[in-house]
Formats: structure tokens, C-alpha cells, sequence
């Protein structure tokens, strides 16, 4: 059986950097990815990672704007923790071979981002993800005596000892269907996000909520789950993200009338005010009429007020995607967008060192939730606690893994996961298939949990989701082989993003106010007095999530009205 001191679960940025720290304490490491590690939805970041790194920058400004976006639900000490070390993790970054943007004079290049008071995201072009992603690989590869690589492994549980704690995994190898059970002193969760909830989302096919279910299945609570961001600039077609880089370049949002509206929402910071208040001007626009496009439900974004030469150079990748995927120049004419779906703000609650409730688990990256984004996420900060708590996560698990003697976890659940996937097999051809399940999901969600909410609409997506999680026990599959059975996991993914949907509607229902990303018709104020603080949701056998509360810390910023 596999044994490692840290078993890692999750190759994009997270996983990778926790892999490298607890690589660096000196203890074995697994990491393991259900695709390639190149293909984890990191790879997709285009805009950049925060920093206060010019010298008339400072971390505690970082760190306010970084409150102030996350509409005050976020928790200030985390908030200190990833704003203060970011300057030296970007440099880190520069040092092992990321090609980051400069500028005439030499200097790291920083760009305006939504939220920020000042200039504090670093780039590679708008393939900044990438650049990144690829150099963590890199640099990973030397450590091949003391971590071993499980690329194209598909966990499908965590294991607990008697005491409950965390020790190890169950995992199928997709090349040949062979199912192992994995043991480690600890194990982190680095699984990234939720967006494939959703129609349309940003997010890559993967993004399907394995770690926040797996969690939930062994105790963990999530918090702030129903902090769901909707982008301001997604393509109207399919949903594909426009980097907020163009805003920052100084890209205008227009109405049917030409007008740029943000001038009424956010008069200092126009177009670069925090997202939740963009996608909320670009909604109202659109539902009082003065969309654009052929049924009014898009905005135009133009980027031809940025000088041609600084887009084709910066903004390289969204001038293929223009001309890709919207048939547009946008060096040349204004792109159609409208909100969508990009970020899950909420995740696995986490302490600022990625530990969760269940002993031995930790977690890092978009599954989880340290808080640090509360109600909004600021662009460019996700890279950011990616890399922060990725590394803090892995240091932590690799100095609890010193004083422990390694376990052996029991293969109990091996044999239960695998009679699971001979149940999924086995299942008649006339249940209903997979992806209509999963249309149905992503299609009510967007319309109920979207950027505004009712009571009423999420009602009746708590009863959708809650059918669907009934339908999906006997969803049927058409591949019945062992090797690379994409069918077997779509199954399997889907039960997890309805366990997650779940909890992301019943913390909707329960905060009843406006927050950051959670904006209610029916309460439309933000309410500090009775709502200032943290929802989080437990499994509770076959019922509804278990609802509970946590604090939300506060060091220095007391909760004051937001203005942009
Ligand atoms: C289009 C797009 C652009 C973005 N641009 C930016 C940006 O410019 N700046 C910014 O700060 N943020 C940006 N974000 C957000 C940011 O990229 C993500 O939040 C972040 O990269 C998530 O990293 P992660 O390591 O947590 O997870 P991911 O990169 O999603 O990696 C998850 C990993 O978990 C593995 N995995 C999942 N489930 C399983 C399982 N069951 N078994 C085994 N392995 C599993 C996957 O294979 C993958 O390796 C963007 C997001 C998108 C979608």
C-alpha cells in the first residue's frame, strides 16, 4: 500500500506549492491529479497575482482593499497573513524562473486591477496561470526521490482512523480502472473549485467540487458557500471569461446608449470597482432595457480605447478568443459580454495554517475557505491564496508528519468504492443521463443563485437540486470498460457537485441579507448587526445541510458603507 508522509490531493497551484514546501521540510510527498497537472483550471488564470511590491505600495493597503471587497465577511487575520507574505512569494515566484511581465526600466510591470487602490497586479501577458503553473512543475520534478507523482488518479474518499482522524485516500487509477487505497499521516486537499455547478461558467470541465464533498462526507464543514462570484466580462455565447486585465488596461463597460453606467454605481473607480458591484450595474442595465445584443442581455465591453500595440502585447490571449469563440476584433470593436458564473468564495473552513476541523485534513486553493475572500473576491487575489496557503499547508502537514508514526489505514472502504463503481456500471440504460442531470443543475443555478436572489428562487432551487440528487442515485452511463471511463466519473462528480449545490442554497436561504456577492431583492440592505458572521454547512445523514455559524475576525478595519 502507498504510504506517504503528505498526500496531496490537487496538482494546480495549490497542490503544486504545498508539494513544495513539504518537499522542502524534507518528509515524502504524494500528489496526485485526477487530469495532468498542466491541465488543472490554474492553468486557465490570465490576469495576474497581487502584491504590494512598489516601494510606494504597502501590504496593510493590500490588505484594507482586500477587506473592503470581501464586503467585511472576511477574516482579518488570514486577510494579514496573505497580504504581508505576497510581496515575498511573487519574488520567490521571479526567482525560480517566472517570466513576469517588466517594464522600460526593468522593474516588475503591475497592472490596475478591480478593487485595489493602487496598481498591485504582476503578469505574464494574460497567460499568467500558466506561466506560473508550469514553472511549479518544473521545479517539483526535482524532488523525484521524496515525491511521487499519481497523474491521472481519481480519489474517491478520504479514509479516518477510529479516532477520525485523516489518514489517506481512496483512489482509481483512470488508466486501467485498478482502484488502490492510500495512506498517509496527512492529507490536503487541494481540489479546487465548483464551477461546473453552474451553465455557463468560466470554470474548466474539472471544476466539479470533489474535495468539498469528499470533506463534507468525513465531517469537515464549508463556510461561506453561498458567496458564489459572478464576473463582469464573460462572453454572452458560452461563457468564456474575459480577463478583468482588459478593465485594468482601461477597457469601457457601454450601455445600448453608449453610456458608461458605472459612472452611477461607482464614480471614483468606474469600471475597477470590485466585481460583485460591476456584475450588479451590467445586470441592472441589462434588466431595465438597455442591453445590448440581439435580446439586450449583454453589455459591450471596448477595448479600443487601449492603445493597439499594449493589446496585442498584453492582452494576447482574449484577442484569439474574441476572434475565436465571438467572432470579434477587439482591437477593432467592442466585445459582447454579460455576469458569469467564475468563483466559489466559499470552501472547506480551514484555520490560516489550512487546517480543518477533522484532524489530519487540511485544505488550500478554492476548496477551501480560510476566509480571506468573504463575500467578493478582488481579482488577482485567488492566485495569490492559492500560493500562500498552498505553502503554509504543506509546511504545517510536513511538521505534524515528523511526530507521528504512519498509519495503516484499513481497506474497508476500498472494497465499499469499488462495489460503488461496479453499482454504477451495472445500472440499467432507462434512468436519465448524466449530463441532463447536470444541464438541469447548472441552467437552475443561473437562474436562482445568480447576481440577484429571492427567497422564492431559491426555494425552488433547493427543491430542483434536492429531485436531482434522487435522479442522480440511478443516472445511467453508456461506457461500461475500465480504461479512462470518463462516464464513471462523471457519475461520481455529479453526486459531489449536488452535495455542494445543496449547501450553496441553504446558506443563500439562511443569510437573509445583502452581502457582497449575495444579493437578495427581498433584503437589500447588508444587515452588520444580525449577519456579521460566517455560515457553514455540515452533512447531516440523508437531510438538508446542517447550518451552523462562525465569527468573522476583525483586527484593525471596522465594518464602515462600501463606495467605489
Ligand atoms: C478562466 C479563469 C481565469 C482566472 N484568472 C485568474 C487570475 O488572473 N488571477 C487570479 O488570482 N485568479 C484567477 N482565477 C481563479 C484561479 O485561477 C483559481 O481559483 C485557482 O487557480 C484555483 O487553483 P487550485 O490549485 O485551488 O485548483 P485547480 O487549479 O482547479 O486544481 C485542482 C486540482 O485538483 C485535481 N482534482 C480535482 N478533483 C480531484 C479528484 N477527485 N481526484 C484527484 N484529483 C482531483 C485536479 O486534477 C487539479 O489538479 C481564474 C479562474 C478561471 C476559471
Amino acid at each position: 500500500m502507498p504510504s506517504h508522509d503528505v498526500l496531496i490531493i490537487g496538482a494546480g497551484l495549490a497542490g503544486q506549492r504545498a508539494a513544495l514546501a513539504a518537499a522542502d521540510a524534507g518528509v515524502t510527498v504524494a500528489i496526485m491529479s485526477k487530469v495532468h497537472p498542466v491541465r488543472s483550471h490554474s492553468v486557465a488564470a490570465a490576469g495576474g497575482i497581487n502584491a504590494a511590491i512598489n516601494p510606494a505600495d504597502d501590504w496593510r493597503s493590500h490588505a484594507y482593499d482586500t477587506v473592503k471587497g470581501s464586503d467585511f465577511l472576511g477574516d482579518q487575520d488570514a486577510i494579514e497573513v496573505m497580504c504581508e507574505e505576497a510581496p515575498k512569494e511573487v519574488m520567490h515566484l521571479e526567482h525560480i524562473g517566472v517570466t513576469f511581465h517588466r517594464n522600460d526600466t526593468g522593474e516588475l510591470d503591475l497592472r490596475a486591477f478591480g478593487g485595489a487602490s493602487m496598481n498591485r497586479t504582476a503578469y505574464v501577458a494574460d497567460i499568467t496561470g500558466q506561466a506560473i503553473l508550469h514553472v511549479l512543475y518544473e521545479q517539483l520534478l526535482k524532488y523525484h526521490e521524496t515525491v511521487d507523482r499519481y497523474e491521472e488518479w481519481f480519489t474517491t474518499s478520504l479514509l479516518l482512523d477510529d479516532d477520525g482522524a485523516c489518514v489517506g485516500c481512496v483512489a482509481r487509477d483512470l488508466r486501467t480502472g485498478k482502484m488502490e487505497t492510500f495512506n498517509a499521516k496527512n492529507v490536503i486537499l487541494a481540489s479546487g473549485g465548483a464551477g461546473q455547478c453552474f451553465k455557463p461558467t468560466t470554470n474548466g470541465l474539472i471544476c466539479t467540487a470533489d474535495g468539498m464533498a469528499q470533506a463534507l462526507r468525513v465531517g469537515a464543514p464549508l463556510m461561506d458557500m453561498e458567496m458564489i462570484q459572478y464576473h463582469p466580462t464573460t462572453l454572452v455565447e458560452n461563457g468564456f471569461l474575459i480577463t478583468e486585465g482588459a478593465r485594468g488596461e482601461g477597457a469601457h463597460l457601454l450601455n445600448a446608449n453608449g453610456e458608461r453606467f458605472m459612472e452611477k454605481s461607482a464614480p471614483n473607480k468606474m469600471e475597477l470597482a470590485s466585481r460583485d458591484v460591476v456584475s450588479r450595474a451590467e445586470q441592472i442595465e441589462i434588466n431595465e432595457g438597455r442591453g445590448v445584443g440581439e435580446d439586450g442581455s449583454g453589455i459591450y465591453l471596448d477595448i479600443t480605447v487601449v492603445p493597439r500595440k499594449r493589446t496585442l502585447e498584453a492582452l494576447r490571449e482574449i484577442v484569439n478568443i474574441g476572434k475565436d469563440f465571438a467572432g470579434t476584433d477587439i482591437t477593432k470593436e467592442p466585445i459582447l459580454i454579460r455576469p458569469g458564473q467564475h468563483y466559489i468564495m466559499g470552501g472547506i473552513k480551514t484555520d490560516i495554517h489550512g487546517a480543518t476541523e477533522v484532524e489530519g485534513l487540511y485544505a488550500a486553493g478554492e476548496v477551501a475557505c480560510v476566509s480571506v475572500h468573504g463575500g467578493n473576491r478582488l481579482g488577482a487575489n485567488s492566485l495569490l491564496d492559492t500560493l500562500i496557503f498552498g505553502r503554509r499547508a504543506g509546511e504545517h502537514a510536513a511538521e505534524r508528519a515528523q511526530s507521528r508514526p504512519m498509519p495503516t489505514a484499513s481497506d474497508a472502504r476500498l472494497r465499499e468504492d469499488e462495489a460503488w463503481i461496479r453499482e454504477i456500471i451495472a445500472r440499467p440504460s432507462s434512468g436519465r443521463r448524466i449530463s441532463e442531470i447536470k444541464d438541469e443543475l447548472g441552467t437552475t443555478l443561473n437562474r436562482h443563485m445568480a447576481v440577484f436572489r429571492d427567497e422564492a428562487g431559491m426555494q425552488e432551487a433547493l427543491e430542483v437540486v434536492q429531485r436531482l440528487k434522487e435522479e442522480a442515485k440511478s443516472a445511467c452511463i453508456d461506457d461500461r470498460g475500465t480504461v479512462f471511463n470518463q462516464d464513471v466519473l462523471g457519475a461520481i462528480e455529479l453526486g459531489y457537485m449536488l452535495d455542494a449545490a445543496e449547501c450553496m442554497v441553504v446558506a443563500a436561504l439562511h443569510r437573509k441579507e445583502s452581502r457582497g456577492a449575495q444579493y437578495r431583492t427581498d433584503f437589500p440592505e447588508r444587515n452588520d448587526a444580525e449577519w456579521l458572521k460566517h455560515i457553514t454547512t455540515s452533512m447531516n445523514g440523508d437531510g438538508a445541510p446542517q447550518v451552523g455559524y462562525a465569527p468573522v475576525t476583525i483586527t484593525q478595519w471596522q465594518p464602515e458603507e462600501r463606495k467605489y
